[in-house]
């Protein structure tokens, strides 16, 4: 009989592996504070760290996460049929299904979203350059993007946020 996945345990199992995969939510808030901290003065770590733990709620980003990792883990050790075995070891540069899939799941966030990730893809800053099969070891040719999709989901919800906080304010201020 088919088994019914219950959303607690696609979350669990996504924040073990990029746990496993040397991620934490920290450094993924990192990306998400330098992306939005000239915009916004006020910003603090622990607004990126809360706004990285919301998009880790959303369930077709916790599955992008499962299926990336997946195959990178599958790479490195060796198991993927060829030739997608060689293209993913290689971090094979017109690949794209490692950004198609993280790409899928910024898109529920908005353009500041997409740009953002845009950004990171060509511009690979802090935990995502560290991913960077060039420099390290181990393949992580999904992992980099997804990596950059949640902080550039976080940098949306943030910039979001801050201009509702804004224009609440300013509504106050206007009815005082
Ligand atoms: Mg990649």
């Amino acid at each position: 009989m088919r088994r019914r996945v219950h959303s607690d345990e696609v979350k669990a199992a996504a924040l073990q592996k990029l746990a496993e995969r040397g991620v934490t939510i920290e450094d993924i808030a990192e990306i998400a504070y330098v992306m939005q901290s000239p915009y916004n003065k006020g910003l603090t770590m622990e607004d990126c760290v809360a706004s990285v733990q919301k998009v880790l709620e959303k369930r077709e980003v916790l599955h992008a996460l499962l299926v990336g990792i997946e195959l990178d883990t599958l790479a490195e050790k060796g198991l993927l049929s060829e030739p997608l075995q060689s293209i993913v070891e290689s971090d094979e540069g017109l690949f794209g299904c490692d950004e198609t899939l993280a790409l899928g799941s910024v898109l529920g966030y908005g353009s500041i979203a997409v740009t953002t990730f845009g950004y990171l893809d060509k511009d690979k800053i802090g935990v995502i350059k560290r991913l960077d099969t060039k420099i390290g070891k181990g393949v992580h040719t999904f992992l980099d993007d997804l990596v950059a999709s949640i902080a550039a989901s976080a940098s949306s919800r943030i910039a979001h946020r801050m201009r509702d906080e804004e224009e609440n304010g300013n509504a106050q201020v206007n009815a005082g």
